[in-house]
């Protein structure tokens, strides 16, 4: 069994070893007994990441992404135990973590700067697992460039008007109850050019809200329920709004902060999966009159591959504990841990998949499936070049001062 020596290191308490042996538990009790569906097969996609919400919640395993006066693990949402759920579920089931993840996602905005009525609402739900969350920032031409957002939302009356198009929008397309959706508000008489960030505002929408239209959905290469937002003349209330007008870019930011670093974490139960794999294949399997294992090239392999696992779970761990203990931005910090988590996890499932040899690539074999789970994870929440840019760009900050 691959090694959990990490439980021990100081980034960690009692209160998180406690945590990760929760979830150890259910992951070995609990999942099984869940469905496990085709990527092809969407119906049964959205139905097995419904049942894993609900199952999740009856298990008491939504508590990590809520704060504790309503229903949650911690006094505030903490990133350590996300990032311990989403390895720890990565590791079983790529499917487990989104599932967990997006609870997360799609209610942090409103735990972070949501008003009371707002998180008595939706919180307590979410920990239950009885509302699926989900989070609208992304629009086709606005993806990693988001301050390009065209999405209006104008004041009427007392309330507020949608209109535009998000897309690639996790439990959209038929799962997700409550939607919090950016859109750009202020200064909408600068017309669609309008670049300016604090023009941007977040509202908490019902799925069934008249003009809003949930229903198309996008095939991906691994079991993950996405899906396009029509917004067209919905009308909310004034109650929706999330924060303060022109507020939405920096409650996106600041939800990305806490949330990239559990991309990280989800990587890294990849990468750790993919290594058992591995590890369990080179000892077994014979040629040449010896053990693949006993070659020295596959242990310079597996030695790297044992390394990057390390580096990159140091750095999401550094990352959830200075946001946590030090309670300080970790832009820089959750930049680097999800790029480098993630670009490490694809290079150590891509070895993995080598040292299978053709079963690497058949169809339903673990690894062909961690293969396909994790190419997403470089894109979603900051691609890798985005993030290179934000460290670097900060890095050249900090040196002029
Ligand atoms: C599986 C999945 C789930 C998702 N879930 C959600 C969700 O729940 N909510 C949501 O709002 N969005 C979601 N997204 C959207 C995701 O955040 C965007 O796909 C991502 O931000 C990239 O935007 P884009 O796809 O428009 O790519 P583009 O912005 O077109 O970028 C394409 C590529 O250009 C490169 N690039 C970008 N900027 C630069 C630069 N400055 N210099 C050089 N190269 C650059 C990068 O390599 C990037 O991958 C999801 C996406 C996926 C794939």
């Amino acid at each position: 069994m691959a090694d959990r020596s990490f439980l021990d290191w100081p980034f960690l308490d009692d209160g998180h070893r406690a945590w990760a042996r929760e979830l150890a538990d259910w992951v070995e009790r609990g999942l099984p007994a869940l469905p496990t569906p085709d990527e092809h097969d969407l119906d049964a996609v959205y139905a097995a990441c419904g049942a894993l919400v609900r199952a999740l919640g009856k298990a008491g395993l939504l508590r990590a992404c809520v704060p504790a006066a309503y229903g949650g693990l911690r006094e505030q949402v903490d990133v350590r135990s996300l990032a311990l759920g989403r390895e720890t579920l990565a590791r079983a089931g790529a499917l487990a973590d989104f599932a967990f993840a997006m609870q997360g996602l799609g209610s942090v905005p409103v735990s972070l700067f949501g008003n009371e009525a707002q998180k008595a609402a939706l919180l307590p739900g979410v920990c239950r697992g009885e509302l699926i969350a989900a989070f609208a920032l992304s629009e086709p031409d606005a993806g990693s460039d988001v301050a390009a957002m065209q999405a209006t939302a104008r004041r009427d009356g007392d309330g507020w008007v949608l209109d535009g198009t998000k897309t690639w929008i996790s439990n959209a397309g038929g799962l997700a109850d409550r939607y919090v959706i950016f859109a750009r508000s202020e200064g909408l008489d600068r017309g669609p050019g309008n670049r300016d960030p604090k023009g941007i505002s977040a509202f908490l929408v019902d799925a069934g809200t008249p003009g809003l239209d949930a229903s198309e959905r996008i095939p991906v290469i691994s079991p993950h329920p996405l899906g396009v937002l029509k917004m067209s003349g919905c009308r909310i209330g004034a109650d929706r709004l999330v924060g303060q007008p022109g507020q939405g870019f920096a409650i996106a930011m600041g939800t990305l902060d806490l949330f990239r670093t559990t991309v990280g974490a989800a990587a890294l139960g990849f990468a750790r999966r993919a290594l058992d794999e591995a590890t369990a294949r080179a000892r077994n399997r014979q040629m040449f009159g010896q053990r693949l294992a006993d070659f020295q090239l596959t242990q310079v392999q597996l030695g790297r591959m044992c390394t990057e696992i390390d580096a990159a779970a140091l750095m999401v761990y550094r990352s959830a504990w200075t946001r946590d203990v030090l309670q300080r931005r970790v832009t820089r910090e959750a930049s680097m841990a999800k790029m480098y988590a993630t670009e490490a996890a694809q290079q150590v499932i891509d070895a993995a998949v080598q040292l299978h040899g053709g079963l690497g690539v058949v169809s339903g074999q673990p690894v062909e499936r961690l293969y396909r789970d994790v190419r997403a994870l470089r894109i979603y929440e900051g691609a890798t070049e985005v993030l290179q840019l934000v460290v670097g760009a900060q890095h050249l900050r900090e040196a002029a001062a």
